[in-house]
């Protein structure tokens, strides 16, 4: 299912639930967290729904790999130091036990001047 009506980030790609919006293509979408861990922490997310990484198939392989080369970018962007002093977390949790609570896939990228309130 490429939507799914009840998911609250596929409603924040709809503009149904207001976000603080990082970027924008056609693929993806990245909005601040609304409840930071780090100085920087926002998250990057397919529009394409896809519950989590447990879903994920080879023919998400350049979707993937947009999430990926686009988060260090962003990173930057959003006030993350330059490596190696600086740089980022990326996490993506999930499942119960991996700790996810939104199940739309979601990369979460976090940086800044330690310390963090989180991780
Ligand atoms: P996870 O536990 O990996 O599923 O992370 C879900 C993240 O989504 C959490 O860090 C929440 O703070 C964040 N979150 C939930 N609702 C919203 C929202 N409406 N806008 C921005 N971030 C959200």
């Amino acid at each position: 299912m490429s939507v799914d009506a009840n998911c609250i980030f596929c409603k924040i790609v709809a503009g149904q639930i207001p976000s603080r919006k990082v970027f924008e293509d056609e693929d993806l979408f990245a909005f601040h967290d609304i409840a930071p861990w780090a100085p920087v922490h926002f998250l990057i997310i397919p529009k394409l729904h896809i519950p989590s990484m447990a879903h994920v198939g080879a023919e998400h392989a350049s979707l993937l790999g947009k999430i990926m080369t686009l988060a260090p970018q962003l990173a930057l962007e959003q006030g993350c130091n330059p490596y190696p002093q600086g740089g980022f977390r990326i996490v993506t949790n999930t499942g119960a036990e991996g700790g996810q609570e939104v199940h739309h896939l979601h990369v979460h990228v976090m940086g800044g001047p330690r310390p963090w309130l989180r991780g």
